[in-house]
């Protein structure tokens, strides 16, 4: 019998095909009819949804939201843009492994961990019950800061580029086999972060070739995404040929103004190794500005001015002032440079903890991006809300669906559903997830595509878009008509390639 009927909705499936009129029923975590459903039981809850789309729930392949997994178990910045599953671990961060009571030196997860592996973390994450699904990837920086120590700190000795030891890289190595065995989906690289910018790339290729033993994939925040983007893309297709498995670029963009239009050559390289054999898949934010942790886009002896020059202060632990603002705006107030400033901050207590904003990218290059086949979609926010984080945060899919569907027609409706459902739910191995038919997860986001509209600002970031209708999480209604519900039917999913 079923418990949740949603009739009269216009079903896109997520295979990127046409839609289709008809009802959808759930029975507990599952779909189990798509097409004309007849009268139900008068137990099931039905919803009218008037002609709304209904989709696979979005799968946002690019988040930080490890710690917030259990310090916001709601996840209703995600919910309210229709996300029912979200890929942790990017950008060579995660949660797991970890030394338990530790303190947090990313900022990833705003508190000591109290779990030293995957399996550890998983369980926390389900005592906190959360809203929505999670797959974690195993990062990089993670693991060589728990063998190799931490380069910024007084004891790790003098060379802060040195490589591993054999020892050492094997002890890394078990990390990736152990989190593989978890349910990791893969490995994750940041290579322009601390400390992972000092490995070379037979470290990576090593540590990747355990989560290719394992079937799972690579994916990078690769080492430079402006002057030597190119490069850069290059070794990441090196390292997913060497190690055998697919790779996943991440939040692809041409950093620097000067760089702008290069996302055309770097995705023909992408094409070019495609064609011979290759699996590389990639995600994009819809922003033109990138946001992180200060402390690593700044060399306090040589800060680098051109990047300071496009500098807004999202969270400012040390100076709350500077919120909202950018570093050339402080400056001309303050008499100094943005430079100036961006040492003040740093090196004042707490400075480092401080979250940045940089307008980096080339609107065109977005829409080049987006009109790739196979790109995805991926948040990238970061969980500070304590200031005024990236409207990526809580604008992403929304946009997706407002400004480069419905206004610039950059992909249709159809097409934008299937990179972010179907799509990164096999690359991120969501079995019989991110899919509408009989069978799989009823994880559903009911929305109005002539509406919908993400109305987070640079100014107000912390809003939560209009449009979305309901959302719904392993069969349980998580957000209807502008209301959090409060379910917690969100699950830690275990990494199965399809
Ligand atoms: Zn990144």
């Amino acid at each position: 019998m079923a418990d949740l009927v949603i009739r009269n909705a216009h079903v896109l499936d997520g295979s990127g095909g046409p839609g289709a009129d008809g009802d959808v029923a759930i029975e507990g975590d599952r779909i189990v009819e798509v097409g004309d459903v007849g009268p139900v039981g008068a137990t099931a809850t039905e919803i009218d949804a008037d002609g709304l789309v209904l989709s696979p729930g979005f799968v946002d392949v690019h988040t930080h939201d490890d710690g917030a997994m259990i310090r916001h178990p709601d996840l209703a910045f995600k919910v309210a843009q229709g996300c029912t599953s979200l890929v942790l671990g990017n950008c060579g961060f995660s949660a797991a492994p970890a030394e338990p009571g530790q303190p947090d030196t990313s900022g990833l997860l705003g508190g000591a961990p109290s779990w030293s592996d995957l399996e550890g973390y998983a369980a926390a994450v389900t005592a906190a019950g959360p809203a929505i699904n999670a797959v974690a990837l195993v990062g990089h920086n993670t693991i060589r800061q728990l063998v190799m120590g931490d380069p910024g700190s007084a004891t790790y000795g003098p060379d802060k580029r040195r490589e591993p030891t054999v020892a050492e890289l094997g002890r890394m190595a078990d990390h990736v086999s152990r989190a593989m065995e978890q349910g990791a989906c893969g490995f994750s690289t940041g290579l322009i972060y601390e400390p992972g910018r000092y490995s070379r790339t037979p470290e990576v290729i090593e540590l990747a070739r355990r989560a290719a033993d394992a079937g799972g994939l690579y994916a990078s925040h690769i080492r430079n995404e402006g002057d030597r983007l190119l490069e850069a893309v290059d070794e990441a297709i090196t390292i997913g040929s060497e190690a055998g498995l697919p790779v996943q670029l991440s939040h692809h963009k041409a950093s620097g103004r000067r760089n702008w239009g290069k996302v055309v050559e770097s995705l023909a390289r992408v094409d070019e190794a495609n064609a011979a054999g290759a699996d590389i898949t990639l995600d994009v934010y819809p922003y033109t500005a990138g946001s992180g942790p200060m402390a690593q886009y700044f060399d306090l002896a040589d800060i680098n001015t051109e990047l300071a020059e496009v500098i807004r202060f999202a969270s400012c632990p040390a100076f709350r002032a500077y919120e909202g603002r950018m570093a050339v705006d402080i400056a001309a107030e303050e008499g100094s440079t943005p430079a100036e400033v961006i040492h003040k901050v740093l090196t004042a207590p707490e400075g480092r903890r401080t979250i940045c904003i940089q307008f980096i990218i080339d609107e065109g290059d977005i829409e080049t991006n987006l009109r790739h086949p196979r790109m995805m979609v991926g948040s990238d926010g970061v969980v500070d809300l304590a200031g005024r984080p990236h409207p990526r945060l809580f604008g992403t899919f929304p946009r997706i669906l407002a400004h480069y569907v419905r206004d610039r027609g950059v992909l249709t409706l159809e097409e934008a559903v299937r990179r972010m459902t179907s799509l990164p739910a096999r690359r991120f191995g969501l079995a019989d997830r991110g899919e509408v038919r009989a069978g799989a997860f009823a994880d559903l986001v009911l929305f109005d595509a002539a509406a919908v509209v993400d109305t987070a600002t640079y100014d107000d970031p912390k809003q939560e878009p209009t449009g979305i209708d309901a959302v719904i999480v392993n069969g349980a209604v998580a957000y209807r008509s502008g209301t959090h519900t409060g379910a917690a039917a969100g699950r830690m999913l275990r990494y199965e390639p399809s």
